[in-house]
């Protein structure tokens, strides 16, 4: 399946962030600070240059000052003087999301990054992490209120019960077709078939099966 589009808003101007530009900023405490309103971190390269500001304009650090954190040691960096000193290290809108899952998460990444924590080749470990999150942001969604007393439950019950029964019993005739191909296969093979061609029938087969595994 391909990956769902990306469609987030800059957190300054709501304007969707451009998916193709590779200039996305990602914006740090102190602008947060400087600017309360935002909704996120992630922001449109027209709203960072339209927003310069300087650290020291006085020559003291300004009251509340966050200093700036180098994003590779984590450490105060020495002399942050401005507005550029305060961004990450720019660049393309997925590879944003994928760099900072939990400033996309809030920003509307949620289809997206779902749809990266079941891709295959994604390696374990970053899959790993991207489901803790994931979990870690469902469990602080408000719960659904408590079920409606009109609701007809006895009917959602019977329609779930049915396709319930009728999963289980399309489950057996396809492991009773399964268990006749393995004969059919095995006869076949005895009755001196060539291996190759019993083989690319087996080959087939399982292809088949599994297909219809998931
Ligand atoms: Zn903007
Ligand atoms: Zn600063």
């Amino acid at each position: 399946m391909a990956a769902p589009k990306l469609h987030i808003p800059c957190c300054m101007c709501g304007k969707p962030l451009p998916r193709t530009k590779d200039n996305i900023q990602l914006l740090d405490a102190e602008w947060q600070r400087r600017f309360p309103d935002i909704t996120g971190r992630l922001c449109c390269f027209g709203c960072v240059s339209a927003h310069h500001w300087w650290c020291r304009p006085h020559g003291v650090y300004v009251d509340g000052h966050i200093p700036a954190v180098d994003e590779y040691t984590g450490r105060p960096k020495s002399h942050d003087k401005n507005s550029n000193d305060h961004l990450g290290t720019p660049g393309r809108l997925a590879a944003m999301v994928q760099a900072h899952p939990r400033v996309a998460l809030a920003q509307g990444a949620e289809e997206y990054l779902r749809h990266r924590a079941r891709l295959r080749n994604l390696p374990r470990e970053g899959k790993a992490r991207l489901n803790a999150l994931l979990d870690e942001w469902d469990s602080a969604k408000p719960q659904p209120a408590a079920h409606d007393e009109h609701v007809d439950l006895d009917h959602w019950n019977a329609m779930m019960g049915d396709t319930v029964r009728k999963l289980a019993s399309a489950r057996r005739k396809l492991t009773k077709r399964e268990q006749e191909m393995a004969q059919i296969l095995k006869a076949a093979r005895e009755a001196g078939v060539p291996a190759k061609v019993v083989g690319a029938w087996e080959t087939q087969a399982d292809m088949v099966f599994d297909q219809h595994e998931d």
